[in-house]
């Protein structure tokens, strides 16, 4: 069987538009709106050789007004599902408590964990990914999921988790 890898983080920090780059094409729903994922969808991807199930989620706010928890359920279940997952934050926004109590929650699922650090658009932005090492997961890797940047370095480092 093929591994399972889980695309996790708070609505809006790119994870749909992360998993149509590693596809290659339009498959996720991408919106400006928080929360349009509502399920999670699960893929046939490969990259570099090895062939995986790409799962992206709803997002996870837990315990926050206006965020379904039946979506944080979703991610839970997601999560619970896969071999390795990728935690999406946003470098532009920065580390937000939610970020943290994802982590807590990741913690205990004890699946390997790759941090992604969205958003860093342009080399010049990179520096927005170091605030992330405080979250305890190792080295933050930089990505833009709009124009491709670093996603590949990303997944050779998420892949090799599965
Ligand atoms: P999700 O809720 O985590 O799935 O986030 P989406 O993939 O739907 O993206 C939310 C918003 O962030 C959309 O407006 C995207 O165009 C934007 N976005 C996603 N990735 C990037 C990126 O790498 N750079 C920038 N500047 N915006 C991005
Ligand atoms: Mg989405």
């Amino acid at each position: 069987a093929v591994g399972v890898l889980a695309i996790v983080g708070r609505p809006n920090v790119g994870k749909s538009t992360l998993v149509n780059r590693i596809l290659g094409r339009r498959a996720a729903v991408v919106e400006d709106t928080p929360g349009v994922t509502r399920d999670r969808v699960s893929y046939d991807a490969e990259w570099a050789g090895t062939d995986f199930k790409l799962v992206d989620t709803g997002g996870w706010e837990t315990d926050v007004e206006g965020i379904d928890s039946a979506i944080a359920d979703q991610a839970q279940i997601a999560v619970q599902l896969a071999d390795a997952v990728v935690l999406v934050v946003d470098g532009q926004v920065g580390l937000t408590a939610t970020d943290e109590r994802i982590v807590r929650m990741l913690r205990a699922s004890g699946k390997p964990v790759t941090l992604a650090v969205n958003k860093v658009d342009d080399r010049e932005s990179e520096y927005m990914a170091a605030e992330f090492w405080k979250l305890g997961l190792g080295e933050p890797y930089p990505v833009s999921a709009m124009h491709g940047r670093g996603v590949g370095d990303l997944l050779d480092v998420a892949l090799d988790k599965l």
